[in-house]
């Protein structure tokens, strides 16, 4: 039947593009005819400002074969060495048990999640955070603890901010790190200080006593792996009303006395060597632990427990209120997206191990460690420290030398010390691997006996007496029962079962690009080549990453017609504070230091103005017209006022409204003419890939989500990729790294994150989509995002009103429905509607974002047709639903509406009295029958929960009532 096709066109038969891009031909036509045009190229002349169009086709090359992709980074990936790493400061090799490996890191159940703003359909991963807090609070000692931060020098620097804003000794600007905290974390706190205002001081942690500080940080064991009480310099700390913050490591916090018994006020650190890959630098999670009378200023996302309608047990996310999203320039941080899947990693591989064995873990660790403690001290090797857990560190006048032979037998020491080398263990280090240092160390003839050495070891005390841990830790059932793999497997599946991710159905949420996460994309994150990389490797053995990365920011350049790119950020929010701080800079460069005003248009994302306060600039709200758009009067205005102190504009585009302003380049022009800067938040980069794009409109800077547009997928709230494109002279600003130089004439410039390629083994996903894709296959998954945006549009608008609309009548990739019309004429909510939508098998679009009262659907490319038509007759099943409220039917306080989402606990329920009826209430259509997906709770009580909370994990007893 195929015999009239040449072989070339067999070939693409296995073309990606068509399966990254859902319509096919045919149904593309169809959905055209549906808006009255017949081709893509009419759709977009008619959307998108004629002035924006590109001029000419992206220089990016052909779409491949996914054989042909993988192939080519693999011989890429082959490229690195990874030797065997005792490098520490921060990252350590560790086994990733198998069981999670495959069920939750590769797994796309787990995945391709969203952040759990709808907390019905999201109990599984909400209570793997839950989890995560506990293990958190029981290892730290600590009260209370969120879920999660990007990494432990970003979790230092929200610590820094935090002491500020709890502190009670306000005259004093001073803030203290100890000068043995990790180099990168030093970096990153002084780079955030410097922003802030803050004095910095770096000095030997007992000067602390001579300082007045409104707060201090220390690392306990310190960065060389010492082991000191710090007990009395966190009490003169707080003697002068400062606020203490301690770094620490999990694992050795299994043998210590927890920072909570010193008096620590916060404790921070990183979960990486729990379970998740080193990946050259991420992503890994951070923790963040305070005590409860600190909670309402804790950064980041807090699970909590509430109850449900029927007063079951629920959970869902905290103290929202205190968050960028709501509180804009006052929040207590930008942090948005987070680490949620490398947490999650990290809980299981605590509930997989359990209490022993993590101890075991410890103790095995440390064991090695003190033999090769007690083998160097026998030779005669000068320690810097007889205390440690399991980092070791020995003075040497032949550190290049040793250097030299690790490296000839393929393994890493840390090699930036002064006259001084130290060397981690870990839990995959063994005796041969002991042996091997032995040799590398003092020669082959060394002459030390092992299992002598064990012996000596068993006496050897490593932990100085007052601070061996003496509190249990991890005692809840949780982490006591799921030990055998049967038990683990199942219980990461019960999980997995109560959330709604891309594999069940659409997350048509705004704003936030949920399309496909092809799993050609996701295979190279676990190759060893990529995962076992410590981010401080030489860079000789990383030329592998080098070449990728290289080759992903000239792609990048060219898609969004900057010059130069800084892959560090590790969201778009930490991309905004990368971005603002360059713009400040180049600012200062210049002699205007006084430029800190910038205007952001009421319509922007909560981590605009949180970013802008985070700069130290100040927010100068520019109003909106009725049609969404910039009030270009307004702008003007405000310009011309501010114009001395004009700092930048941060401006979304297409606007977050879901259209493409007509103005945007007069109101680059505007901004420039007053000197200032343009900073385009370049989450929307879905809707202008290939078509148009923020250097070609005329921005000077712009993040983009990796997490969104190019694929990586949301890991139910992280990890994210936030890289940022600059025109040439911000270039000179972007952050460098104090530990592995990123760019030569940067080399001063301090760091946004602790890795110098932030979360750099997810970069191979966006590495793969743009190779599969190539120019034309991008450009065609914009038009198609555009059509599927303005289909939806089209149908839905029979039904609801379509709050927002550009140039005739189209809308950019996302539309917003408005529903307070019918708030007011119903009674019902945006809420029940969400909360509907459920019932019918979706996920809620954006809720009151960036309007309160309205839903914002984004469906993306990569949604079907068919998926696309089931949610338009989902949508409009529950306007008649409403109408039936409406017309007096069912009462407001009993209809299917407000009691959504309905449970099974619904279709048994013996006194079931409502006006509809059960089989109305859970399967409310075929398609909703076919494929149900059921919530696992009742709607939440959100109020309950802020005013009675509780962070940690409920005892047992709790869940059974
Ligand atoms: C998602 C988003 C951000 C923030 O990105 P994170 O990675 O979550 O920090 C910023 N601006 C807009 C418009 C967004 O949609």
């Amino acid at each position: 039947m195929n015999d009239n096709l040449s072989l070339l066109q067999l070939e693409q038969r296995d073309d990606f593009i068509q399966r990254h891009i859902g319509p096919d031909e045919a149904e593309q036509q169809h959905m055209l005819a549906t808006l009255g045009l017949t081709s893509l190229d009419e759709l977009i002349t008619q959307t998108v400002p004629k002035n924006i169009l590109l001029e000419q086709a992206m220089q990016l090359g052909d779409a491949q074969t996914e054989v042909d992709t993988l192939a080519q980074l693999k011989k890429m990936a082959n490229q690195n060495q990874v030797f065997n790493s005792y490098i520490g400061m921060g990252y350590y090799p560790n086994f990733t048990p198998n069981v999670i490996l495959r069920n939750v890191l590769e797994n796309p159940g787990w995945y391709t999640a969203y952040t759990p703003y709808q907390p019905e359909i999201a109990q599984g991963r909400l209570e793997s955070l839950l989890n995560y807090q506990q293990m958190v609070i029981d290892l730290t000692g600590m009260e209370i603890a969120n879920a999660s931060l990007l990494d432990e020098s970003t979790a230092a620097a929200e610590a820094m901010a935090m002491a500020k804003r709890m502190s009670k000794n306000k005259k004093s600007n001073l803030f203290f790190i100890a000068d043995d905290v990790h180099p990168q974390t030093i970096n990153v706190t002084k780079t955030r200080a410097e922003l802030f205002g803050f004095e910095v001081i770096v000095a030997p942690a007992d000067e602390v006593v001579n300082q007045d500080v409104f707060g201090a940080l220390f690392q306990y064991p310190n960065t060389t792996g010492n082991i000191y009480s710090i007990e009395t310099l966190i009490q003169s700390v707080a003697d002068r009303k400062g606020v203490t913050a301690v770094a620490t490591d999990l694992l050795a916090l299994t043998q210590l006395k927890t920072p909570a018994e010193l008096g620590a006020d916060i404790v921070l650190g990183s979960a990486q060597r729990f379970g998740v890959p080193m990946g050259y630098g991420g992503p890994h999670a951070a923790f963040f632990a305070t005590k409860d009378k600190f909670k309402r200023s804790l950064p980041g996302r807090i699970i909590g427990v509430s109850k449900d309608k029927r007063g079951k047990l629920a959970l869902r996310m905290a103290l929202q209120t205190r968050e960028q999203h709501i509180r804009r320039e006052k929040a207590n941080s930008n942090i948005c997206t987070a680490q949620v899947l490398l947490a999650n990693m990290a809980a299981f591989y605590a509930i997989y191990h359990g209490p022993k064995g993590l101890d075991m873990i410890a103790k095995r660790t440390q064991r090695l460690a003190s033999m090769f403690a007690l083998g160097l001290k026998a030779k005669g090797v000068e320690l810097a420290s007889a205390y440690f857990f399991d980092t070791v560190c020995f003075k040497t006048d032949a550190k290049t030398q040793i250097i030299d032979k690790a490296n000839a037998a393929e393994i890493n020491l840390r090699s930036d010390l002064d006259n001084a080398i130290a060397v981690s263990f870990d839990e995959t280090k063994t005796q041969a691997d002991l042996a091997q240092l032995f040799s590398v160390i003092l020669g082959d003839e060394h002459g030390l006996d092992l299992a002598e050495l064990d012996k000596q070891a068993t006496e050897y005390q490593a932990i100085p007496d007052n601070l061996q841990r003496e509190s249990d830790y991890l005692s809840h059932p949780v982490f006591n029962t799921h030990h055998s793999e049967t038990e683990m497997l199942r219980y990461i599946k019960s999980l997995e079962n109560k959330d709604l991710a891309l594999n069940h159905s659409m997350i048509s949420l705004g704003s936030c690009t949920m399309k496909l996460n092809a799993t050609a994309e996701m295979i190279p994150v676990s190759w060893p080549e990529f995962a076992n990389l410590h981010p401080f490797s030489p860079i000789e053995q990383a030329q592998g990453y080098k070449q990728m990365i290289t080759q992903l920011e000239k792609w990048l350049v060219e898609i969004t017609g900057y010059d130069a790119m800084c892959m560090q950020p590790n969201s778009g929010a930490q991309g905004e504070y990368a971005g603002l701080l360059a713009i400040r800079k180049y600012h200062e460069s210049r002699g205007d230091s006084h430029r800190n005003i910038c205007l952001i248009p009421s319509s922007a994302h909560g981590t605009n103005p949180a970013s802008a306060q985070m700069a130290s600039m100040k927010v100068v709200v520019v109003a909106c017209d009725e049609k969404g758009n910039v009030d270009m009067q307004d702008l003007k205005q405000k310009a011309a006022d501010v114009a001395e102190n004009l700092s930048c504009i941060m401006i979304t585009y297409p606007s977050t409204h879901g259209v493409y302003e007509q103005t945007i380049r007069e109101i680059c022009d505007i901004v420039h003419q007053h000197g200032g800067q343009v900073y385009m938040d370049g989450a929307n980069m879905n809707a202008q890939v290939g078509i148009t794009s923020p250097g070609f409109i005329g921005s000077d800077v712009s993040h983009l989500n990796l997490h969104k547009t190019f694929c990586i997928p949301h890991g139910g709230g992280g990890p994210g990729m936030g890289p940022i494109g600059v025109k040439s002279h911000l270039a000179p600003f972007l952050p460098d790294h104090p530990v592995v130089n990123v760019v030569k004439e940067n080399a001063d410039n301090g760091a946004v994150s602790a890795a110098p390629w932030g979360s750099a083994s997810i970069l191979p996903i966006s590495w793969v989509y743009i190779a599969l894709m190539g120019a034309k296959g991008l450009r065609k998954a914009t038009e198609v995002a555009i059509l599927n945006a303005n289909y939806i549009a089209t149908k839905l608008a029979d039904h609801y009103p379509i709050l927002y609309r550009g140039q005739n009548s189209r809308v950019a990739h996302e539309c917003i429905i408005d529903l307070r019309p019918l708030k007011a004429s119903s009674g019902i909510t945006e809420m029940d509607v969400a909360k509907r939508l459920m019932d019918y098998g979706f996920h809620a679009p954006t809720m009151s974002f960036p309007v309160a009262g309205t839903l914002m659907v984004e469906p993306t490319e990569s949604e079907p047709l068919v998926e696309i038509d089931r949610f338009i007759d989902a949508m409009i099943a529950i306007r008649e639903e409403i109408d039936q409220v409406e017309k007096g039917v069912w009462a407001l306080d009993n209809n299917p509406l407000v009691n959504a989402p309905h449970t099974m606990t619904d279709l048994v329920d013996e006194n079931w009295n409502r006006a509809y009826s059960r089989e109305l209430a859970v399967f409310p259509s075929p398609a909703a029958a076919a494929n149900k997906f059921w919530p696992t709770v009742n709607r939440i009580d959100d109020v309950y929960g802020d005013r009675n909370l509780i962070c940690s994990c409920p005892s047992i007893e709790s869940y059974v009532e």
